[in-house]
């Protein structure tokens, strides 16, 4: 090893822990051109390890294993070479400290507030350069500037023009070397600069005007609405537009946007073409479509279409709750659904883009799981564009010092290696350029890139608010600062570009948009190029008839398809015998279990051309070793699944084990159902308690998203419940929960007992027309439960049964007391019943709590109306399960003048308790207790 570049290395400051990544640098412009780097280096590169059979290229893992080792050496004395030989050595180390950290010193802060330290490794003398060496010529490396050599003091402009404008790229946290390649060429081939014509500049403007004119006019019209204005990050406007109409010139067919409030109002008008009329009247407080609950204006989602030069592309801005972040794995969902239905695997033609605030991406866990979901197989969309509306204030909440601990608050997208390009919202052009890097940069690698979007908050967290309460420093230079379509405007008549009676004459126009109240938006088109008609689910009752049945010929045909797998498919001795039983079932050896049955729903389903996508964590077998959708070769790993082979032509089945999320692995399905109404889309949670994790999204989205947005769901959450004596937190799903969130139809939660039963609930999801959400408490010691078993039969009548009468052949005129429960306990009712045999006592299921079958348990109580006694018997403690919810729909069934009591465990805080001994006394007393006639 050279001793003086050996010393030069280990001395660079930056190299230090960042050194390998200099090191591949300077050994690609070995690579490209040996002559590139200095002999030197030639002759460390020319020892380095070689891959086999190869003479040019190396293992990088292995260069950095050697690198490491002398890395390790750095206490060894080594003597620094002299001479222009050294000096080139010296600037390649400046080219990369550049890109390694020329953001740091970036101009991103329009009000100027950033106190950010002089980087050393920016300035010259830290390489031991100074502006006598200007005039020196030096090989520039990979410098993607379009020559190979420069003088010195111009290559040292062109790194601080490039690294330290406005644009702030860190990208060099990536270790794909073609990546950071291609984005070294986008931004030093054009030192950051983004190079519009007069027409460019004057639409930018545009944008600008309307950004600003929309909110001043909103602000004089509704003085002290809230609106949330997005006043000081004016630029997202013209970046959004320039979104759209790049994508659709690079084929892109659909868009979907999320976002949060700030702002909204001003996308919704200038980007997505809303009628501002419109908006003004919802500020006048009329609205014209009739929901139950509706929402505020700033919630509100939207579609339409906007022309671009590769034709039209459908915009949707997904409606959104308060809750910061949550919208993005819905977002991210209905691209996924989309995309799955343009039969896209790669991402191409539908384009996610999720905005995000600044204190909100930092602090988040939801923005976590979605960066770490974005390239997982189940949930990947060939990346996502996000923006960052940086205003640096959380509402009252100072940034930098409360919201993070991070340099940025883009930190968490390293995680994924995305690239991140800060820019000062107060630079429109580079604001357009670092939009086209960032969005040709997803079309390119199919990954995420963050656009962090530098800019203010004009006014409070929203405009009644006072800011200078609390930021009171920010708010006087925010106070004095010119806004971006002015500062812009500014711009524009200096260079002569456009004159100011050019700039009076566009923002007049704009106003007169907003005056006539008509769409503010050149390229909006009505809406015709939305991919789904979602008409035939409208409109749908309960209780209307659909063609449910299914043959049995048509089962048989189904069940020993699914049950059969190739020989040459060797599987694991417990997974054949569970396979050699479903062949029994298939053939009526055996009747049916919960697993077979459920298997047979999906069979069903895809058989009809219908696509069945489950996710959860570990779905592909099923928690509880059940399901076994998926057959693993024990001999080379390679996976089989059944229900992929029905038949030619059949639906899509795609079962994914999920990643350990539950709250975006959630809102992403909620996103993918309520763009997708065919099919049917399941989430499983591994426990029902791990649905705690997703609530938001059942609060937010799932149990009223049809009464505030109008937006239909038919999502299936299977959450397995049951009391078992596994502890306080795999047994309860807290079915509670989703009963007290159950009002105006908005849900079905189920609790079905027999395989028959799961097989008609899953298939009637699909089948009725109706797209309403499907909460199921679903079992686990019954998937294995001797008498949880059903015949083919049974699930050819196509019929679920909301309300299960008594089985057992008793007297009714004998019957003194009706016990009603739902779930597992019923089995145990029924043991016990039929061992004590007290045929006084009839057990009916309610197999359907909400909506409540109401008549159909009325129509089972015919025969008992002269009992007396009622009760309704659950395994949960008295504060949980069903008891407080749906009490009263029990009491309004009954007849009157009779009693309805109360069968179960005692309220507790914990949802169970945690010993099996005492669980087993509960669970008897319980049982004993129903079957007790005062
Ligand atoms: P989108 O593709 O999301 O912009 O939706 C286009 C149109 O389809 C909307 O304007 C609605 O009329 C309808 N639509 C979309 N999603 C739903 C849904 N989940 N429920 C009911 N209608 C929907």
């Amino acid at each position: 090893m050279p001793e003086g570049v050996m010393k030069a290395w280990l001395e660079s400051s930056h190299l230090n822990g960042g050194n390998i990544v200099y090191i591949e640098e300077l050994y690609e412009s070995y690579l490209d051109n040996s002559a590139s780097v200095s002999a030197e280096w030639q002759g460390i590169f020319s020892q380095l390890p070689k891959v086999e059979g190869s003479e040019v290229e190396y293992r990088h893992s292995a260069i950095r294993d050697e690198f490491r080792a002398l890395a390790k050496q750095a206490n060894k004395q080594v003597v620094v070479s002299s001479g222009n030989d050294a000096k080139q050595v010296k600037v390649l180390q400046l080219i990369n400290a550049f890109r390694f950290r020329g953001h740091q010193n970036a101009n991103l802060d329009p009000l100027g507030l950033w106190q950010r330290d002089k980087v050393r490794d920016l300035q010259l003398s830290h390489h031991d350069l100074s502006e006598n060496d200007f005039d020196k010529e030096y090989n520039v490396g990979s410098f993607a500037i379009g020559q190979d050599t420069m003088k010195l003091g111009d290559l040292y402009k062109a790194l601080r023009n490039t690294y330290c404008g406005s644009i702030g790229a860190e990208y060099m946290h990536m270790t794909a070397t073609d990546e950071k390649r291609w984005l070294q060429q986008r931004l030093e081939s054009v030192q950051s600069k983004a190079a519009l014509s007069v027409d460019e500049k004057t639409k930018l403007l545009q944008g600008l005007i309307a950004a600003d004119g929309l909110e001043k006019y909103l602000g004089a019209k509704f003085p002290g609405a809230k609106r949330f204005s997005l006043e000081g990050g004016d630029s997202l406007v013209p970046m959004l537009k320039e979104l759209i109409t790049r994508a659709g010139a690079a084929g892109t067919k659909e868009v979907v946007m999320g976002m949060a409030h700030r702002g909204r109002l001003n996308v919704l008008v200038n980007v997505m073409g809303k009628n501002p009329s419109k908006l003004f009247d919802e500020f006048a407080g009329k609205h014209d479509e009739i929901l139950s609950s509706g929402d505020v204006k700033y919630h509100q989602g939207y579609s339409s279409d906007f022309v671009t030069p590769g034709g039209t592309v459908h915009l949707a801005l997904a409606f959104n709750p308060s809750h910061l972040e949550i919208v993005n794995p819905v977002v991210i969902g209905s691209v996924r659904a989309r995309l799955d239905r343009r039969d896209c695997d790669q991402g191409d033609l539908v384009l996610p883009i999720t905005i995000h605030g600044d204190s909100a991406i930092a602090g988040q866990g939801v923005v976590q799981e979605t960066f770490n979901m974005s390239q997982a197989r189940a949930f990947k969309v060939g990346g996502t564009v996000r923006i960052v509306v940086n205003n640096q204030v959380g509402f009252t909440t100072s940034v930098a010092e409360d919201t993070r601990s991070g340099e940025y608050c883009t930190e968490i997208a390293k995680m994924v290696q995305a690239p991140i390009i800060h820019v000062n919202g107060d630079d429109p052009e580079a604001v357009i350029l670092a939009t086209q890097i960032a969005l040709d940069y997803r079309n390119e690698f199919k990954r995420d890139v963050v656009i962090d979007l530098v800019c203010y908050r004009r006014h409070g967290h929203n405009e009644a608010d006072e800011p200078s309460a609390t930021q009171p420093l920010m708010y006087k230079i925010v106070k004095k600062h010119p806004t971006p379509r002015q500062l812009y405007a500014d711009k524009l008549s200096a260079e002569g570009s456009l004159t100011t009676a050019k700039i009076d004459e566009l923002t007049a126009y704009y106003r007169k948009l907003l005056d006539e109240g008509q769409c503010t938006v050149d390229q909006w088109r009505p809406m015709t190029e939305h991919s789904v008609d979602w008409t035939p689910y409208l409109g749908h009752e309960w209780d209307d008839d659909y063609d449910k049945e299914i043959s049995l010929e048509k089962l048989k045909e189904l069940a020993v398809k699914l049950s059969s797998y190739p020989e040459s498919h060797p599987v694991h001795s417990r997974v054949k015998k569970i396979y050699d039983d479903r062949m029994k079932m298939a053939t009526g050896e055996k009747l049916l279990d919960w697993g077979m049955a459920e298997n047979l729903a999906y069979a069903s389903i895809v058989d009809r051309g219908d696509r069945v996508r489950i996710t959860g964590q570990d779905s592909g077998r099923g928690t509880f070793f059940h399901r076994h959708a998926v057959l693993h070769n024990q001999e080379d790993g390679s996976t089989y699944l059944p229900l992929q082979n029905i038949r030619e032509g059949q639906g899509p089945f795609d079962v994914h084990d999920s990643v350990l999320s539950e709250v975006s692995v959630l809102a992403f399905e909620y996103g993918y159902t309520t763009a997708e109404p065919a099919g049917l889309t399941i989430w499983e949670a591994q426990f029902g308690d791990f649905a705690n994790c997703a609530q938001v999204v059942f609060d937010q989205f799932i149990s009223s998203g049809e009464q505030k947005w109008g937006r239909l769901c038919g999502l299936t959450m299977l959450l397995p419940h049951g009391y078992e004596g596994q502890g306080p937190e795999h047994s309860s799903a807290r079915l509670e929960r989703f009963l007290q969130l159950c009002a105006d139809h908005n849900m079905q939660v189920c609790v079905p007992s027999t395989p028959a039963q799961v097989f008609n609930m899953l298939r009637r999801q699909v089948v009725r027309p109706m797209r309403r959400p499907l909460v199921v408490m679903s079992p686990k010691s019954l998937l294995r439960h001797p008498l949880a078993v059903s015949s083919l039969e049974e699930m050819s009548t196509g019929v679920f049964h909301n309300v299960i009468g008594e089985i057992d052949e008793l007297d009714a005129k004998a019957v003194e007391r009706v016990v009603f429960c739902s779930g597992k306990v019923y089995y145990e009712l029924l043991d016990q019943r039929r061992k004590n045999e007290l045929n006084n006592i009839a057990i009916v299921r309610i197999e359907q709590l909400y909506p409540f079958p109401e008549q159909e348990l009325q129509a089972v109580l015919k025969e008992y109306q002269h009992v007396k006694q009622f009760v309704w018997c659950q395994e949960e403690p008295q504060n949980q399960g069903a008891w407080y919810c749906s009490q009263h729909n029990f009491r309004a069934a009954i007849p009157e003048g009779t009693t309805l009591t109360y069968a179960g465990r005692k309220a507790s805080a914990a949802p169970a308790v945690g010993y099996m001994s005492l669980h087993v006394k509960e669970q008897q007393a319980l049982v004993t207790q129903a079957l007790t006639i005062d």
